[in-house]
């Protein structure tokens, strides 16, 4: 027994402090050997390197210089998240301020070692509530710290320590901040745990409470100068049996699903635990994320109301302008190009519906005593079909009246209205246009305004020959509107119909082909263009939004750093304390995200009902809370990494 290699064997460790230029050793040259099973109690006054000396034991710390052997391993070879898996198995920690994490309640709190060593949830409340009930606080268990007393709080500390079964139980000062009562219970709860076989190494400044030990270890200014020696330890002491941590059956996806529920409870709880910093945050996102989803909405939506105008106008059309492609129309000489036999020659294409020729101008009109100055349209029977359009009342122009030069006309409901009187049907009736008598004969359903914002319905149309003989007096038509039949065709009908004008035109290409399915798609452009110029100026009001969480996670961080101590304390490695602030970011990002699309598309269907076209897709719903989603990703990983990668014993004295 007494050859068997020491549980803790210190050699020549000191530990110097470095402060830009400034070195203090604080421990010197130690050498110490602790065996399994004893009750050792590190003496010495205030500053003489006791916590510093504890740190290192728990391997919250590397020595400076020496070597460092537990159970026969020299310690110094571990990485970071070997020392964390190590502490988890090894060390329970008690310490002078309890060091509970305040949001969490006492079971909660005693859990968290349980947490990093991946023991399944039920088990693991039920051992916390087992270890509590056992330690006296079976009516506390889901008290807070702050309504618990100093001792019981104290409890809560050693029933933490005691749940992943360390070996080992390292109190620093643990009846330090305690009335003697509940000092005398904390103790007599050591010494119990002494007897039970666990090796426990209490440090303190006290020698009253250094009595209750076995061995005593005397520390000033960083040395030992009295060392009691080991005593015989208890024959039963041995290091107890295992405690019930997860078997290594449990599988990689597994454990980390389970990681990453624990870790949005608590990210919940944390969040719960500062609700008005929350709901801040909280605003920044779900307005950024808001504003994206109307934006787009609206941006879509006039980008389909525009769309479904001009396709109103007949995607299956053809427009044949006067005048050479890319001249301006103004320039006499150039736009009288047009003839009405190049409508005819055009309405016998192959492929060609109808050919609508129309030559415009300017007259005033005069029924009764009403003058009224519109546009004159002189074109053929087949405009209503080219351009889908219909008589409301009476007929419309047919070949006879063409022929005939007759003069009848057919009104456009604005012009109607306004010679006659709202909705007026004045079938039969007279009007002079430019002086000339003409007889109406239809009246057409209103078609509303252009794309661009002109009233179709101010106009009147009559009798080719008619207009271009007694109103307009010219040849020359405005445009050609050619309707196909086989849209698929479009591409060859234009190719053959710009054959046949060039060959009618003598070889010269004094005319423009214009299709309608081509202004769509310059449209089109144009409004994704403004589309997207809404989208980013919202994307830019979601950047401030993570801008927001990235702000409100490192004031997480700074705020929370000792509870990131106590945790990597009790075994969190990096990546526990990293996935823990990036899944509280994700929350709160998630939840604004959640809150934005359901307000953003209240707010658009608010805007639907008082008029305004939008367009409801799930694309920008989806692409808004995704960049909500990736501003926490983005945003919270770097006070996230920065928490990740604090030194453990800077978190625990951090205040
Ligand atoms: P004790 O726990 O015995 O009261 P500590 O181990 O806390 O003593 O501290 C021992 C000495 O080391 C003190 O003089 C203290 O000022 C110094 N010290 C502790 N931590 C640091 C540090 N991070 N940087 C510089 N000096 C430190
Ligand atoms: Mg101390």
């Amino acid at each position: 027994m007494t050859m068997a290699a020491p549980l803790i064997h210190l050699q020549g460790i000191s530990r110097t402090y470095r402060n830009g230029e400034l070195a203090t050793t604080v421990l010197h040259d130690l050498d110490l050997e602790i065996h399994r099973g004893e009750f050792v109690a590190i003496m010495g006054a205030s500053g003489s390197g006791k916590s510093t000396l504890m740190h290192l034991l728990g391997c919250l710390d590397r020595p400076s210089t020496g070597r460092y052997l537990l159970d026969g391993r020299d310690v110094a070879s571990l990485e970071r998240d070997d020392l964390a898996q190590l502490r988890q198995r090894t060390f329970g920690f008690i310490f002078q301020s309890y060091h509970l994490i305040a949001s969490a309640s006492a079971t909660e709190n005693v859990e968290v070692p349980a947490v990093y060593a991946g023991l399944p949830r039920p088990q693991r409340r039920q051992r916390a509530r087992m270890l509590l009930t056992d330690l006296g606080l079976g009516e506390q268990l889901s008290n807070k710290p702050s309504q618990l007393s100093g001792g019981q709080q104290q409890r809560v500390s050693i029933a933490r320590a005691l749940m992943n079964d360390a070996r080992i139980i390292l109190a620093d000062e643990p009846t330090g901040a305690l009335d003697s009562q509940s000092g005398q219970d904390v103790l007599a709860l050591l010494s119990e745990l002494h007897r039970q076989g666990k090796t426990v190494i209490i440090i303190t400044h006290d020698a009253e409470v250094a009595s209750h030990a076995q061995r005593l270890i005397e520390v000033r200014d960083g040395r030992i100068i009295a060392d009691s020696g080991p005593a015989t330890p208890p024959v039963e002491a041995r290091d107890s049996a295992p405690a019930p941590t997860a078997g290594p059956s449990d599988t990689a996806v597994a454990s980390t699903l389970a990681d990453t529920g624990e870790a949005v409870r608590m990210a919940l709880r944390a969040l719960r635990a500062n609700i008005f910093r929350t709901v801040l945050t909280l605003l920044g996102i779900v307005i950024g994320v808001a504003s994206v989803v109307v934006m787009l909405a609206v941006g879509n939506g006039a980008r389909q109301e525009v769309i479904e105008r001009i396709s109103s106008l007949g995607t299956n059309l053809l427009l044949v302008r006067p005048g050479a492609p890319n001249t301006r129309r103004s320039q006499d000489g150039l736009t009288n190009t047009l003839t009405p036999l190049d409508a005819e020659l055009a309405g016998q294409l192959d492929n060609v519906v109808a050919a609508v020729p129309e030559m415009s101008g300017r007259a005033t009109l005069r029924a009764g005593n009403t003058d009224y100055q519109t546009q004159i349209t002189a074109t053929s029977p087949a405009l209503p079909l080219a351009r889908d359009w219909s008589v409301v009342s009476g007929v419309f122009l047919d070949a006879q009246d063409n022929q005939r030069y007759a003069a009848v006309a057919v009104l456009g409901r604005t012009v109607a209205d306004n010679l006659f009187g709202p909705g007026a049907a004045p079938l039969g009736e007279y009007v002079l246009i430019n002086n000339v008598p003409f007889q109406v004969i239809g009246v057409m359903a209103p078609k509303g305004a252009t794309p661009w914002g002109a009233d179709q319905d101010d106009v009147v149309f009559v009798p080719l020959n008619t207009g271009s003989l007694r109103l307009i007096g010219q040849r020359h038509l405005n445009s050609i509107t050619v309707m196909i039949d086989d849209l698929s065709q479009a591409e060859l009908t234009q190719e053959a119909l710009r054959q046949m004008l060039l060959h009618a035109h003598g070889g010269v290409e004094d005319f423009q082909i214009r299709n309608m399915a081509s202004l769509l798609e310059n449209v089109a452009d144009t409004q994704n263009t403004f589309t997207v110029l809404l989208g980013s100026i919202a994307a830019i009001s979601l950047l401030v939004g993570g801008i927001g969480v990235m702000n409100i996670m490192l004031v997480n961080v700074t705020e929370r750093t000792r509870e990131i101590g106590i945790r990597v304390a009790t075994g969190a490695r990096t990546r526990h304390i990293l996935q823990q602030f990036i899944v509280e970011a994700l929350v709160v990002s998630a939840i604004g995200g959640l809150l934005g699309v359901a307000f953003g598309l209240a707010f658009a269907a608010g805007l639907q009902a008082f008029g305004t076209a939008i367009e409801f897709t799930s694309g920008p719903v989806l692409l808004a809370f995704g960049c909500a989603f990736a501003t926490g990703l983005i945003f919270g990983y770097m006070p996230a990494h920065k928490a990740a990668n604090l030194d453990p014993v800077v978190a625990l004295s951090a205040d």
